[in-house]
């Protein structure tokens, strides 16, 4: 038999499936667990939203639309994105997806080239390694400081961009640490990507999540920036639409088309009746999210309260996003670990912060998206657990 392709040799399974398959073994075996492993939304999706997509399903819209997404779709999008942002956005520079995750992975194969050096952000959300690794390029991760709610280390920035950099990848606020960047801190990576010619890859897809409603900046909103800048948002966490698939990338309409022809010749394209759902979630009332929203920061400030109070760990508040990532560095213990020992005899399944990259090391991910009981008694059972082993 002749062998694989090797660009696909150093792709590893995402760390949440990976527990979340454990979790259900042990359940299976009639284990009570706790989840606060996977990154989704414990609640359905708003009501209003999945009658908007039974309604399009009853009346026939089960045929393929055009690969970039349908014409009023498109166009309600670069409509309510441009205004969250203070931008103008056209809808020829909107592109549908099944998820965000195709607005990441295909612009970055249509811009990388074998060899040219992707910055991303350690810890950060998995793909992006993954997608560059695929499209031939050099991962450089760029670590994020705690000290500094979790931005990029601005210095080992300035140290990594260079000539050969292609591209670069923010996720603001970010996964796994609920980190926001600050707008200081955009424009100085603004400097660096306009001196240098440089792609921006702009993950958003938390950016309706902002728990402190301080505002979350877009750097593609900063002046110039607009031409070489990817945004990536979706339907996902924002109204609770994470098995629908349907996310979307805004960009300048030359890669537009070129991101088109990806879609073309893998999806082909995404549901239409989804996107109908789509376009009712954008342009009807957004009561559910604000309740949402309020909702996950009164379990915010349980969970990051009730860990600060755990002795050897500290937990600074995330700005937005589902995601508690506590400093559990005083144990001395590698977080893998640990993560497995909270499972497997406390019962509570949470993320090791190393699956996020080797900055990772010394903390752990707990999702915050279940309810104030199963945070209580997550509490309980790691206190307990930690009190006993450490
Ligand atoms: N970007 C980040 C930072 C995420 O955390 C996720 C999902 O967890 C995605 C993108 C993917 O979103 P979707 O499920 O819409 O593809």
């Amino acid at each position: 038999m002749n062998p694989f392709a090797s660009r696909l040799d150093n792709l590893k399974p995402e760390g949440a499936y990976v527990v979340m398959t454990q979790a259900q073994a042990l359940e299976a075996q009639g284990a009570e667990i706790i989840h606060l492993e996977i990154g989704q939304p414990d609640r359905d999706t708003f009501a209003h939203i999945s009658q908007a997509g039974i309604d399009a399903i009853q009346a026939g819209h089960t045929r393929y639309n055009p690969p970039s997404g349908l014409k009023e779709f498109r166009s309600v999008i670069a409509k309510t994105a441009g205004e969250q942002r203070g931008m103008l956005i056209s809808p020829n520079q909107v592109v549908v997806g099944p998820g965000a995750k195709p607005g990441l992975f295909f612009p970055t194969l249509a811009l990388v080239e074998a060899g040219d050096e992707v910055l991303y952000p350690d810890p950060g959300f998995p793909t992006y390694r993954a997608m560059i690794e695929v499209a031939g390029g050099k991962p450089v991760p760029v670590p994020l400081l705690e000290q500094h709610h979790f931005s990029f280390n601005l210095e080992a920035f300035d140290r990594l961009v260079s000539d050969r950099t292609k591209l670069i990848i923010l996720n603001s606020p970010g996964n796994p640490t609920g980190g926001v960047m600050p707008v200081e801190d955009l424009k100085h990576i603004a400097r660096a990507v306009l001196d240098h010619g440089i792609w921006i890859i702009s993950d958003e897809i938390y950016s309706r999540l902002d728990l402190n409603q301080e505002g979350v900046p877009s750097i593609a909103a900063l002046p110039g920036l607009q031409d070489q800048t990817i945004i990536v948002d979706g339907f996902s966490k924002t109204y609770a639409m994470t098995g629908w698939r349907l996310g979307y990338g805004i960009m300048p309409e030359v890669l537009a088309q070129r991101v088109d022809l990806l879609l073309t010749h893998s999806i082909g394209c995404t549901a239409t009746f989804t996107q109908i759902a789509g376009i009712h979630a954008l342009t009807s009332t957004q009561d559910k999210v604000a309740e949402m929203v309020a909702d996950y920061r009164k379990r915010r400030d349980r969970l990051v309260s009730g860990l600060n109070s755990i002795p050897g760990i500290s937990c600074q508040l995330p700005q937005g996003a589902i995601y508690a990532f506590p400093n559990v560095s005083s144990f001395g213990v590698p977080v893998v670990e640990l993560a497995k020992r909270l499972l497997f005899e406390a019962g509570v399944a949470v993320l090791p912060g190393t699956d996020f990259g080797e900055f990772g090391e010394g903390y752990l991910r707990l999702c915050f998206a279940a309810s104030l009981q199963e945070i209580d008694k997550a509490l309980e059972r790691i206190s307990n657990f930690i009190q006993k082993v450490y």
